[in-house]
């Protein structure tokens, strides 16, 4: 037998309240059935994404969503600035220059957070700035960014704040009306615990000025047709009706929980799992401050090749790692606890863990992490 434990940060387990709604027999997307959903969505989303804006739900990945912020608010020749720290930082800069965009780079240590004094010098030195495009949760080095720091630098600016919160939103607390976020994207298959499929994009009314007046070309990711189907609780094209159905319940699922408990959650398996990690003498990537309550990046352990230990933990014990993206392949691996994921998920990845490395060679003492995680959830370490 092999079953398969999904540690990876997307796609993530789907609990089988959401499976079974996908099951459902199909509807039409132009019923009243279906315009009753969007409606219920639309409030439901809101509530989890924590903002008063509109919430467009799109049938693509979340780079889909991304690429409809910035083909709904980049001209040719505009300028932005784009923070770059890791893998989803460079696809921002990708998708601004592909639009045209007279990028302004900031590029910062992978597995480090914004110098956000980089920042303020760049954005003085350039008040033509149009859009900052900044990430949430960097999934490539486990880092949280600090988007409430940035928010507070562009008050009182024109400027449009986009920000990639594909894999925080659902585990991380974050309210982007406070911090004056403009766009925020979110994919359906991380901490919201649906199988990929959706993109997740609200919308600020300053957005929605500089969307008017937009004259990028788009057609199936047009945010102004979006919100025309949305005023009438519709789509403008066959949506994935299947996957707003699982939404729905993966949102009842978060909010029959209650944000605060699963946010709580989120940060008690991070820290269990950093705390387990450092008493097997391995090094997180991250500075302990920055570390992401929804995927741990760890330092591959001295002599210990990644492919190996990755290679072993899921051969032998159905448990499923991520590596390192681009520059950091083979240099970490990464640990997710996200969305459909608890205590007892935490302490499989750690014990399979020690075992790995011990087979490995790696002197680890077996239990030792495990217990350190126990301690984190009876409260008697940090
Ligand atoms: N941004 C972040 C932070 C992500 O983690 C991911 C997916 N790993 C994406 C964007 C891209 O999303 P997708 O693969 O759904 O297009």
């Amino acid at each position: 037998m092999h079953k398969l434990r999904l540690m990876i940060p997307g796609p993530t387990p789907v609990p089988p309240q959401v499976s079974e709604a996908m099951a459902r027999p199909m509807i039409g997307h132009r019923s009243k059935d279906f315009a009753a959903l969007m409606e219920r969505l639309q409030s439901k989303l809101r509530q989890v994404l924590q903002t008063e804006n509109e919430v467009i739900v799109t049938t693509s990945s979340g780079t889909g969503g991304m690429e409809t912020a910035v083909a709904n608010t980049v001209n040719p020749g505009d300028k932005v600035l784009v923070l770059e720290a890791g893998k989803f930082g460079e696809r921002w800069l990708e998708l601004t220059r592909v639009y045209g965009a007279d990028v302004e780079e900031l590029h910062f240590e992978w597995g480090r957070p914004y110098d956000l004094e980089a920042v303020k010098a760049r954005l003085d030195a350039h008040p033509d700035i149009k859009a900052v495009f900044a990430t949430l949760n960097e999934t490539s080095t486990g880092v949280v960014h600090d988007i409430a720091g940035l928010g507070a630098l562009l008050k009182g600016r024109d400027t449009l704040l986009v920000v990639d919160g594909v894999s925080g939103i659902g585990g991380i607390d974050f309210n982007p009306d406070e911090t004056g976020v403009d766009i925020l994207v979110t994919a359906s298959q991380k901490a919201l615990m649906v199988p990929p499929g959706l993109a997740i994009v609200s919308v600020s009314a300053k957005a929605w000025q500089v969307i008017e007046k937009c004259r990028s070309p788009r057609y199936y990711f047009s945010l102004k047709k979006a919100r025309k189907s949305l005023a009438k609780w519709n789509t403008a094209y066959t949506p994935g009706v299947s996957l707003f159905f699982a939404l729905e319940a993966a949102l009842d699922l978060i909010l029959d929980e209650g944000l605060v408990n699963v946010f709580h959650r989120h940060d008690l398996m991070a820290r269990a799992t950093r705390r387990a990690v450092k008493v097997l003498g391995l090094e997180l990537l991250p500075p302990e401050e920055y570390a992401s309550p929804v995927v741990t990046a760890v330092k591959a352990p001295d002599g210990i090749k990644v492919d190996d230990l990755r290679k072993l933990l899921l051969d032998k014990y159905g448990v499923l790692f991520a590596g390192g993206q681009a520059s950091l392949k083979g240099k970490i691996f990464r640990i997710a606890h996200m969305g459909y994921a608890d205590r007892m998920d935490v302490l499989t990845a750690v014990a399979s863990l020690e075992m790995a490395l011990v087979e490995l060679g790696y002197p680890v003492q077996l239990g030792s992490g495990v217990r350190a995680a126990q301690e984190v959830f009876l409260g008697g370490a940090e």
